[in-house]
């Protein structure tokens, strides 16, 4: 026969978690074997009172066991259609008036174990929570970490600092603890702290290379190992110039007459400010070498490598228009 735990511990199938305990604690005292007389009859009620209450005040088997009962009490609806009462079929004499063992079997057929279900649910929840138990390997954290052409070649230490999340080692992520909201992590479950690396690049990484750091990912769950950090080494190019090795490629623009008549240029380098001569009758698209004014690295220094580039002015004055007129007549005239 089916236990229905609402009804042994007299309430509603939509009574309140404070009602279902305030019913289990008033006929735990009634029923208790030490008041109501230590006979098999009160014995097996206060196991049917304690096994309500251990169901129904657990959230999860609850639900299952609601489920259960609705489709128990489902079943049993449909059947009662098609049967007389419980009692004739359990009734040796009904079976000569009817053909009760049909009927009988359908039920059967219909009737569903559900203390068999919960007890086997049950089980499997006992699992889950094992396996929920059992050492998890925390995530591994993926980052990028920016450095200079001149760190990349000369390999440098970066300090980051990174923001990790790990399960509250107070609560263990439960987020209570004896029914209180856990203070460490304030109910959240975890807590997240900055934690600061200080990373050695090794010199003439390449861009895009990946740095592991064995053990400073996410902490593991239930004792398992940490993961791991990955960090993607960004070379950040600089804007006004471009490396090639060690050596760094600018662009100069002149003036025409500059290029003609050669001028000094101000230039910073890596160095300092150094003075570029741009010697007379520059071409367009020339190269100047400046020798130990690239990047310096434990192999050496590169050199500076600058193309002139010789603009054509977009707007002239027409003071300038008849200089270049001049310019063009004189030239003329030398070719005769
Ligand atoms: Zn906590």
């Amino acid at each position: 026969m089916t236990k229905d735990y609402y009804k042994i511990l007299e309430i509603s199938e939509f009574s309140t978690q404070e009602e279902i305990k305030s019913a289990y604690r008033r006929l735990a005292r009634k029923w208790h074997p030490d008041v109501a007389g230590n006979t098999d009859d009160v014995i097996s009620m206060f196991k049917s009172i304690n096994e309500a209450y251990e169901i129904l005040s657990d959230k999860s088997r609850k639900t299952d066991y609601d489920k259960a009962r609705k489709f128990y009490n489902y079943a049993r609806s449909n059947n009662t259609k098609n049967m007389n009462t419980e009692s004739k079929t359990t009734n040796p004499n009904s079976k000569r008036e009817n053909p009760e063992p049909e009927v009988n079997n359908k039920k059967r057929g219909f009737s569903f174990n559900w203390e068999e279900f919960l007890s086997r649910k049950h089980a499997q929840n006992e699992l889950n929570k094992e396996k929920k138990n059992a050492p998890q390997k925390g995530a591994d954290i993926h980052t990028n970490v920016e450095i200079s052409v001149f760190e990349a070649i000369n390999g440098t230490t970066k300090v980051i600092n990174m923001l990790q999340t790990q399960l509250c080692p107070k609560c263990a992520g439960r987020k209570f603890i004896n029914g209180q909201t856990c203070h460490h992590c304030n109910g959240k479950g975890e807590v997240s702290n900055y934690k600061k690396f200080s990373v050695k690049i090794p010199a003439g990484i390449k861009n895009n290379s990946k740095i592991r750091l064995s053990g400073e990912g996410e902490k593991g769950i239930n004792g398992g190992a940490s993961g791991d950090m990955y960090l993607t080494v960004i070379i950040i190019e600089p804007k006004n110039y471009k490396t090639e090795g060690l050596n760094i490629l600018k662009t100069v623009q002149i003036t025409p007459y500059d290029a003609v008549l050669g001028c000094d240029i101000k230039l910073a380098t890596l160095q300092g400010n150094v003075s570029l001569k741009i010697a007379p009758n520059t071409r367009n698209g020339q190269k100047i070498r400046l020798n130990g004014c690239g990047i310096e690295s434990a192999s050496g220094t590169g050199d500076m490598i600058v193309t002139a580039e010789i603009q054509i002015p977009e707007q002239i004055s027409a003071e300038e228009a008849a200089l270049y007129r001049q310019l063009k007549e004189l030239n003329a005239n030398k070719s005769k």
